[in-house]
């Protein structure tokens, strides 16, 4: 009998203290719900297409591929940059345009991400041109990639032939460890952006089939080091291939050129919508 009276004597003093707390505890919570609306009744702020960053890729000791006319790469990259660049300065005043190379420099994969990153971009878009191994070849033809790991062969030499430009730069170790994991991490960790992203790649698809119009391969995915820095919506962009004579001299045009530019640009227009109304 005396310890239950013990326990009795402990346990409803006991008891009693935590009816309290929760209670107190309780009107703390209706006081915060309360207050809640004063502090966190925010209006839904939109997102908004307020930044583009434009990479033109390649550039200065890295040509990227050569036509077998000569034509390179990075100046095919660089010319429809600067081309979609001041488009959307007119057509869209109020998107800023960051470019991560406006002249013939060499500048580090990482580097680009970084100053998309830096500039707070709301998406990337990284301009190339294809190229077979074997020139000239008949392979023609317009992707976009998305970051994720390479799934076809043909995606997977894509990438490794963007990715080989680290050779070229210093302390290109830093790159090595970068593996399927990571871009599976990657894109794991960034799927709002991914789904963007796909949104996006698919778009500049379905404008090239108007504007463009040499042959539409798809949207594809790979691992590029250049997108898994930019931690934005992202897109790698393959114009045409510089291997095929017909589609070099395409890139090599600025008619062509044009074409690519223009094609992006409404690809740009039909997204903001989307992504305004997200
Ligand atoms: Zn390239």
């Amino acid at each position: 009998m005396n310890q239950r009276s013990d326990f009795n004597l402990f346990f409803f003093p006991v008891l009693a203290l935590l009816v309290l707390l929760s209670t107190s505890f309780r009107s703390l919570d209706t006081l915060q719900d309360e207050d809640a609306p004063k502090h966190a009744k925010k209006a839904h702020v939109r997102p908004k297409l307020d930044v583009i960053v434009l990479d033109a890729g390649h550039g200065g000791r890295d040509a990227g591929a050569i036509g077998t006319n000569g034509y390179m790469e990075k100046q095919a990259a660089l010319a429809i940059i600067l081309k979609l660049g001041a488009l959307i300065k007119k057509t869209l005043p109020d998107v800023r345009v960051v470019y991560t190379r406006q002249s013939d420099t060499f500048i580090e994969l990482d580097r680009r991400g970084a100053i998309a990153n830096e500039q707070h971009g709301k998406l990337f878009i990284s301009v190339h041109c294809n190229s077979t191994p074997e020139k000239p070849s008949k392979a023609r033809g317009f992707t976009t990639y998305i970051l994720r790991p390479g799934k076809t062969d043909a995606a997977i030499s894509v990438a490794a032939r963007e990715n080989a430009v680290i050779a070229l730069e210093d302390n290109s170790e830093r790159y090595s460890k970068l593996s399927d994991l990571d871009f599976i991490l990657t894109s794991m960790s960034r799927s709002h952006d991914v789904k963007f992203s796909e949104r996006f790649a698919s778009l500049v698809q379905k404008q090239f089939r108007t504007h463009v119009a040499t042959k539409d391969n798809g949207v594809s995915q790979a691992g590029f080091y250049v997108l898994i820095g930019a931690s934005m919506p992202n897109v790698l962009i393959e114009t045409g291939f510089i291997s095929n004579p017909k589609e070099e001299a395409l890139l090599r045009s600025s008619a062509g050129q044009r074409k690519f530019a223009v094609g992006i640009l409404d690809a740009i227009k039909n997204y903001k919508e989307v992504y305004e109304r997200s």
